[in-house]
């Protein structure tokens, strides 16, 4: 087989989570570029389902769900979904995520769980269901979206929660690449660095002087575009990666090097 079939994914089907802004629906185009039928689980269904359309156009099925990542029922119900409408599920993409910007000492447990729950326990509940389906099945691929916030505390924001539930995704990438490698399931964890979406660019602008400091850590000296993680998300989707499993896949523009 050639290198470049093996990175088609012609007839498949993968699930992005948080898919349908930002950075999840970059990822999910790689995977439509790339002949993948698509569902985008997402809390917003309206930007959900125009990212579904939008993946339409590149010749593959696309549909939106609407999910809550954090509560097992809503979970449940877009495996199901998924399921009936295009009865296999090959390639996961655990991506929903957020964050606060809180010091420490002023942090409230609710922000903390909150952010566990969406960041960290997510990817357990999403990828439970989804495993089913998989071990069932034979085999897949399932990709978690940690940070480099996950392997270093990056400065000066305060962000304890995020780097700790990141951090989290690191360990659970590889405690369920190691349980389910019998089940043909590979999983593994990209760590992107600063990367410039549609809802980070206005952020970029009003913290010149923190992006620049940023920027002075970062050895490429930019953040990244969205666009730079469907290659990773492709290679790790498909059979390209097919000797790859519980990696951690750093995409910071050298960020971490030190
Ligand atoms: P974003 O805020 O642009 O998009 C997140 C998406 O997740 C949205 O569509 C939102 O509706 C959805 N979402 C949020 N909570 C959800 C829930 N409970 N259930 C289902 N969907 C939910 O974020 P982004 O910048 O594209 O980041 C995507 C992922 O990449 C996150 O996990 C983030 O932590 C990670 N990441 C981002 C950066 C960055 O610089 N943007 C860097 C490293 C890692």
């Amino acid at each position: 087989m050639k290198v470049s079939d093996k990175f088609r994914l012609d007839g498949r089907v993968s699930i992005v989570t948080g898919g349908a802004v930002g950075l999840g629906k970059a990822m999910a185009q790689g995977l439509a570029q790339a002949g993948s039928h698509l569902v985008i689980a997402d809390l917003n269904l309206e930007a959900a389902e125009r990212t579904a359309a939008e993946l339409r156009l590149e010749g593959v099925d696309a549909i939106a769900v609407r999910t809550d990542v954090t509560d097992p029922d809503r979970v449940r119900g877009m495996v199901d979904a998924s399921l009936e409408r295009f009865g296999r599920i090959d390639a996961l993409i655990n991506n929903a995520g957020i964050t606060v910007h809180v010091p420490i000492e002023e942090m409230r447990l609710e922000d903390w769980q909150n952010v566990m729950n969406v960041n960290l326990t997510s990817v357990f509940l999403v990828s439970r269901e989804v495993g089913k389906a998989m071990i069932a099945r034979g085999g897949g691929a399932i990709v978690n979206i940690s940070s480099m916030s996950g392997l270093v505390s990056n400065v000066p924001q305060h962000q304890a929660a995020y780097n700790t539930s990141k951090a989290g995704v690191v360990m659970l990438t590889k405690s369920m690449a190691s349980e389910w490698a019998r089940y043909n399931i590979r999983v593994n964890a990209i760590a992107p660095g600063y990367m410039k979406t549609e809802m980070t660019a206005p952020y970029f602008e009003e913290n010149g002087a923190m992006v620049k400091e940023w920027m002075s850590m970062t050895p490429l000296s930019r953040p990244g575009t969205p666009d730079e993680l469907q290659g990773i998300a492709v290679y790790l989707a498909s059979d390209a990666s097919s000797y790859a499993t519980g990696g951690v896949f750093v995409v910071d523009g050298g960020y971490t090097i030190r």
